[in-house]
């Protein structure tokens, strides 16, 4: 088959299905995407951004649409029963935080920009590593391509029966937009990203990021086993009584009916199979600790994209190989990032060291 004429099929329109399908459609394949809501929207509230993800953003042409829309905090901030422990600025990397209806809608307008088909209401329930997907309606749809982006709960990968080690958090989050009310916060540097943790008299922990002058991300993490902790609507009474200096921000919380959300850690034996490839949550799922779950799923995505419009021979070996690049750093972020949230270590500060911000700091696109 011609290079002109090769097709995918994208399972997931998340952060991962959204970017490997623009780089596809940008190297001349057709795409269609499907994704399962009946509308196209991020699940969760707020994100933080890295030097990877920024770059794919940048390669795809849909940072500067970004930009405007997101904020660099001037210090990654980390307190300890409300005492400052660290004030961290990574030397100058670059990182950004925003909503994520912000990063979802540019990575929209990208794909579609690429040529690519945007299918909603759109099911995959299996996938066939010869290449080939069949939705709930009973339609079956051929490609040269499969890329299951389908995230934690993937029916991509369950279909096909990949192996898999899957680690629960005892933690969990549950993660809102608010309104900013920084006057109402009294003094202080609330534009910094702010890890707010306290252990005594119980494990809560607030993560305040800026995003926009307007816009407010809180993630509210509890033990699963709490479960005044981790009530939706959020108990007001137990937060307020932790975090009083916060309740302008946690009051306007209160009235959003959200979502607590446990976290995990999927290892994959592989990410491929045939011509069908895993990437982002589907493949990687991480604990949140190192902010680093999407920039993996994004750089991964671009690399893929890359490495199968490259590929002018066996598509399936060229997976293989693609996986082998990719897996080592993804794996490490993987596991740094279950330490962090097994041992609630986050809590002493400092925890962004050189090592730790390795996939950070990679550029995906220099080497793709
Ligand atoms: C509390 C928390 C905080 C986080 N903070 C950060 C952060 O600051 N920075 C960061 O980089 N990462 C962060 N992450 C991780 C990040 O959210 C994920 O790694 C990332 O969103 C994964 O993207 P994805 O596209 O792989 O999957 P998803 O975002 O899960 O997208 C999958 C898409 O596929 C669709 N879908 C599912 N099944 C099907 C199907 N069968 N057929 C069709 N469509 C289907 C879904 O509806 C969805 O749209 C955080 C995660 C958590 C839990």
């Amino acid at each position: 088959m011609s290079k002109e004429t090769r097709h995918a099929e994208v399972v997931g329109a998340g952060f991962a299905g959204l970017t490997a399908a623009t780089v596809l459609g940008q190297k001349g394949w057709t795409v269609t995407i499907h994704e399962k809501s009946a509308e196209l929207r991020p699940l969760g509230a707020g994100i933080v951004l890295w030097n990877n993800s920024l770059q794919v953003l940048k390669a795809i042409g849909a940072y500067d649409a970004l930009e405007p829309r997101s904020m660099v905090p001037p210090f990654y901030e980390t307190r300890s029963q409300n005492m400052t422990v660290s004030k961290e600025t990574f030397d100058g990397l670059p990182w950004r935080s925003m909503t994520r209806k912000a990063l979802h809608e540019v990575l929209v307008e990208a794909a579609a920009k690429a040529g690519v088909e945007l299918k909603v209401d759109s099911e995959v329930v299996t996938a066939d590593p010869s290449g080939s997907v069949t939705l709930a309606s009973g339609e079956v749809r051929s490609a040269d391509l499969v890329i299951g982006a389908d995230g934690v709960l993937s029916k991509v990968r369950d279909s096909i029966g990949f192996e898999q080690t899957r680690t629960k958090s005892r933690d969990g989050i549950t993660r809102l937009i608010v309104p900013r009310n920084k006057e109402l916060l009294g003094p202080g540097e609330w534009d910094n990203v702010i890890d707010f943790w306290n252990f005594e008299p119980r494990v809560l922990r607030v993560l305040y990021v800026p995003c926009n002058d307007d816009e407010l991300y809180i993630a509210l993490m509890s033990p699963v086993d709490d479960k005044e902790g981790s009530a939706v609507p959020i108990n007001l009474d137990v937060w307020v009584e932790n975090f009083p200096h916060l309740e302008p921000i946690l009051t306007p919380a209160a009235r959003i009916h959200g979502r607590y959300d446990g976290y995990q850690t999927n290892v994959l034996d592989n990410w491929t199979n045939g011509v069908v490839a895993l990437v982002g949550d589907s493949a990687h799922a991480m604990c949140p600790a190192l902010a680093q779950g999407a920039g993996c799923a994004m750089g991964n995505a671009y690399t893929l994209a890359v490495a199968a419009s490259t590929s002018t021979g066996d598509l399936a070996a060229d997976l293989v190989s693609w996986e082998a690049q990719e897996r080592g750093i993804t794996d490490r972020c993987q596991s740094r990032s279950a330490y962090f949230a097994e041992t609630r270590s986050m809590a002493k500060g400092n925890q962004f060291t050189t090592e730790m911000l390795e996939t950070a700091i990679y550029d995906p696109t220099a080497r793709g």
